[in-house]
């Protein structure tokens, strides 16, 4: 018989659009010669509202990649459809807040069902920016000077607000990038490079999360490995992101033609073996399991790496980086997907 995979996709995201094209790229490879006999989809679709949708809406979803909201606004928004009991295996693939950083994750391991990917730890420790550079620095990764802040130092005391930003300008300089600590795809990022714009950044951050981090800025190359396994992990060749923006803001990052992936990055050797055993690294550091993409900071100019972030569930649509830095390591899509499920069942099977 087969596995039945809930394919578990939309989500209370701003990277809702991304999450339905990564289900739709992650159904086709359930579906490739390779992987039909094996396994059955079984999808399910939360609305951007966090209503859950299972049968036919959810597979219209993902047949047409067009975003649904019903009409009638349910009461009971945590109410699950009746399908989640006939799930084998959960495969998330939802990017950002309610997805990414362990929520999902709780109460998928509630439900004592296999899932892909990171568990509850992993999850939030690498969404939070602030969580996750305390990790990397504890395993001795270099990474750029930052500053944590509170939403409450940004908005409930005006005397406090002035120390802070001159404390900021003292420690960080300019430019300095401005961050909610809980978002991805460049949501609420600012570059900054005056006070005037830092007093701005922080109070717009300030609207996404109540956790924000500033950072000193780099002129760097980006380059980004994949890692995949789970307590022997691997990591992939090295892909470079390129583009003509201020930074790889959200427009760059989903605008047709405005960054280009080059895998593998043209590198010194010694430099690519060096990100990859990074790679290896933050993934442990953070406790991620099944995927990840480390993103990092190479300044050509004095041959450093640092390290910029990590991503429990990367892009995954068939031109995301993650899956074509497999590619590029041999793994080919579905047997991505295969080894992500075998991954799955390898680590529920040693959870405590
Ligand atoms: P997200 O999780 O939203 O992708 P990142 O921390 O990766 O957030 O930041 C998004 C982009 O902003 C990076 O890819 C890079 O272009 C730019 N950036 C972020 N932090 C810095 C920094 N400290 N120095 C230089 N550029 C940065
Ligand atoms: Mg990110
Ligand atoms: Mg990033």
């Amino acid at each position: 018989t087969k596995l039945r995979v809930g394919l578990l996709f939309g989500g209370r995201s701003g990277e809702h659009e991304v999450s339905i094209s990564s289900a739709r790229a992650i159904a086709k490879a359930l579906s490739a010669d390779t992987n039909a006999s094996k396994y059955d989809i079984l999808p399910f679709y939360i609305q951007k509202d966090g209503f859950w949708q299972a049968g036919e809406i959810a597979q219209q979803v993902l047949d047409s990649g067009a975003v649904y909201q019903s009409s009638v606004t349910s009461p009971n928004l945590w109410q699950f459809p009746p399908q989640t009991q006939e799930v084998d295996l959960w495969f998330p693939i939802l990017h950002g807040p309610n997805g990414e950083d362990g929520t999902i994750q709780g109460l998928l391991s509630l439900m004592q069902v296999p899932f892909v990917g990171s568990g509850v730890l992993g999850s939030a420790t690498g969404m939070d920016k602030i969580g996750m550079k305390i990790a990397f620095a504890q395993a001795g990764l270099p990474q750029v000077k930052y500053k944590a802040v509170t939403r409450a130092q940004i908005w409930s005391n005006p005397c406090v607000f002035p120390k802070l930003c001159d404390e900021i300008e003292a420690e960080l300089g300019y430019p300095s990038f401005v961050k909610p600590a809980n978002l991805g795809s460049s949501v609420g990022i600012a570059k900054v490079r005056s006070r005037q714009e830092l007093e701005a950044a922080l109070d717009n951050a300030a609207s996404y999360d109540r956790r924000i981090i500033v950072e000193a800025g780099v002129v760097a190359r980006e380059v980004e490995c994949a890692v995949l396994g789970n307590d022997q992990p691997q990591a992939s060749v090295i892909g470079e992101i390129t583009y003509n923006s201020d930074f790889y803001d959200y427009e760059t990052k989903y605008t047709q033609g405005l960054a280009d992936l080059l895998i593998p990055a043209v590198l010194p050797e010694a430099i690519a073996s060096q990100i990859q055993d990074m790679a290896l690294k933050a993934f442990a550091a953070v406790d991620a399991a099944g995927l990840s993409r480390v993103d990092f900071f190479y300044v050509e100019a004095t041959g450093e790496v640092l390290i910029n972030e990590i991503n429990t569930l990367p892009g995954f649509t068939a031109t995301s980086m993650y899956p074509q830095l497999w590619a590029h390591s041999g793994i080919s899509f579905p047997e991505l997907v295969d080894k992500l499920i075998q991954l799955a069942i390898e680590r529920d099977a040693t959870a405590a």
